[in-house]
């Protein structure tokens, strides 16, 4: 939803400017579906606005929910026919969390990722990143989901700065209080780490989360995971972490896949403690693992009890560190699974 396309068109359509708070309460607020369904507006406007100032400018081609009912994941095509993957999770009884991707594909290659399996195509527009937020409010209404969305992270396809321009008009518009009114704690944007994305993001949005996906903290390992190491390696991430900690206030997150016999061993969790150690402010750090979610690679994902005993060693050198609960993994919507970028066929 463009805002500034409907109070264009709301002129053309020679409607009076009131009209546009109209629309923001029906789109916004009431999750409507279509102008039809803002009955305040007269029928005639409605059809008017339809055609010049559509509420999404993307479609589902396809919908999912989980066995469990706590992630759905929609498959949805854009003006130009690519897709993106999108998910709306619900990690406690009455909240929802919306998963956003912010470009067709991504050009950073992580080795476990089918995001980054499939290749770049391009940037979303602010646009295509908030309305994946108003398709999911949509959906609950539709559906009938009880609770709130009022969660949002930048964790779907894409690297979010690597697209930065278009993110951060995208988050001005989720925290517009006219908009979508979501608060900035309730906002939390991963990156893969590129030093000048991160202080630029701590300076414009101190107050929005930030995820850092480490996945290891010893540079011939992460090069070899994360291949964006190599431009980035860990001394010039700690550097921009040390930076973005001068401006904002928030913890950051440290997100930290585990695979088997690669980043799970003794002393992979001796080099993450002595990396966060070397950061200062060890109690500013969370460090997230996440189990390793099959995307069709030769990785395998470390068992509970092994994740487990990692988490104890980081919990037992004074670092905050949570095992992170894999939804939506049935119906492939679990971090790293997200793909599908082309055209439909058939
Ligand atoms: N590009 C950003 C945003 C994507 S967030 C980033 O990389 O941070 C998706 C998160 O899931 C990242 O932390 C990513 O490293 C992680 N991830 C990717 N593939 C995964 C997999 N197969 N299993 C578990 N986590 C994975
Ligand atoms: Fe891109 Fe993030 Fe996947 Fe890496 S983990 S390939 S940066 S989406």
């Amino acid at each position: 939803m463009d805002m500034g396309r409907a109070a264009a068109a709301l002129k053309e359509l020679g409607a009076a400017p009131y009209r546009l708070r109209q629309i923001a309460r029906g789109v916004f607020a009431e999750a409507a579906s279509s102008y039809e369904e803002i009955d305040v507006l007269p029928l005639e406007l409605r059809r008017g606005l339809e055609r010049a100032a559509p509420i999404l400018c993307l479609r589902a081609r396809s919908t999912a929910v989980s066995e469990d009912g706590r992630a759905r994941k929609a498959a949805l095509e854009l003006a130009d026919g690519l897709a993106v993957e999108s998910v709306l999770l619900k990690p406690s009884p009455r909240r929802w969390t919306a998963c956003v991707s912010t470009q067709v594909g991504c050009a950073f290659g992580c080795v476990f990722c089918a995001t980054g399996a499939g290749g770049f195509s391009r940037d979303l527009t602010a646009e295509e990143i908030t309305d994946q937020v108003l398709f999911w409010r949509q959906h609950m209404r539709r559906e009938g989901l009880e609770g709130r969305l009022d969660n949002v992270v930048y964790m779907g396809m894409g690297e979010p700065l690597a697209n930065y321009d278009h993110v951060a008009q995208s988050l001005r518009r989720l925290m517009d209080q006219r908009q979508h009114a979501i608060g900035a704690r309730h906002i939390s944007v991963s990156t893969v780490g590129i030093p000048e994305g991160m202080e630029r993001f701590g300076e414009d949005f101190p107050q929005v989360n930030m995820a850092v996906s480490l996945h290891a903290a010893q540079d011939e390992l992460r090069s070899r995971l994360v291949p964006a190491n190599r431009a980035y390696p860990l001394a010039a991430v700690a550097r921009a972490l040390d930076k973005y900690l001068g401006r904002s206030r928030r913890k950051i997150l440290l997100e930290y896949a585990l695979l088997s016999g690669v980043n799970d061993r003794d002393e992979d969790a001796r080099s993450l403690i002595e990396f966060v150690r070397g950061l200062g402010r060890v109690e500013l750090f969370h460090v997230n693992l996440i189990l390793y979610n099959e995307t069709g690679t030769a990785f395998r994902a470390t068992t509970e009890a092994e994740a487990r005993r990692f988490q104890e060693r980081l919990l037992a050198a004074g670092l905050k560190a949570t095992l992170r609960q894999g939804l939506g993994a049935d119906i492939r919507g679990a971090c790293g699974q997200l793909a599908g970028g082309g055209p439909a066929h058939g």
